[in-house]
């Protein structure tokens, strides 16, 4: 019994892939297998939490995904609807704000109304306990990238050190 919920947890906290960050995702053989959906997440996976707008080095990676022939949707739990609106704006895709990662009622409300495959779905983001778990339950490819800002608050910095000790014991 306990093995059984040990073995959820894990399935739900690992990661199907780890890139120092975005531009290191492996696009093209990922696009090869067959995926054509990117989820991903904009705070310290895109864009720095106090920065308003994408990099033009962020701003060209997203255009390669398109070009690729991914369709992107971004899914933020920031509560920023202004902020994200303008994000997704700039990079020309749309997607959900304040998507209450990990949970995924709100997500699958959204993949049902856009006929979303999540089996060639990937789900980008640098968080363990938001993104990843959230990519997992949808059964999508999940990649954690390295978050760009690592000076965090005391409070996330003890959920990174979390993070961190969880993937190390995965
Ligand atoms: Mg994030």
């Amino acid at each position: 019994m306990i093995k059984d919920y040990f073995h959820i947890i894990k399935t739900l906290l690992q990661p199907n892939q780890i890139c120092e960050s975005v531009e290191d995702i492996p696009l093209e053989a990922l696009r090869y297998k067959g995926y054509h959906v990117m989820f991903v997440d904009i705070d310290n996976t895109l864009v720095p939490y106090d920065k308003r707008s994408l990099s033009l080095q962020k701003m060209q990676w997203i255009e390669q995904v398109k070009s690729l022939g991914f369709t992107v949707y971004i899914v933020s739990n920031n509560s920023s609807h202004r902020r994200i609106q303008k994000i997704a704006e700039q990079m020309g895709v749309s997607g959900l704000y304040f998507s209450m990662k990990p949970f995924t009622m709100g997500i699958r409300e959204f993949i049902k109304e856009h006929y979303i495959d999540l089996e060639k779905s990937l789900f980008v983001g640098d968080k363990l306990l938001t993104d990843i778990i959230a990519g997992n339950w949808l059964r999508t490819h999940t990649i954690l990238v390295d978050p760009l800002d690592k000076k965090l608050s005391f409070f996330k910095t003890m959920q990174r050190d979390m993070e961190l000790f969880l993937l190390s014991k995965l």
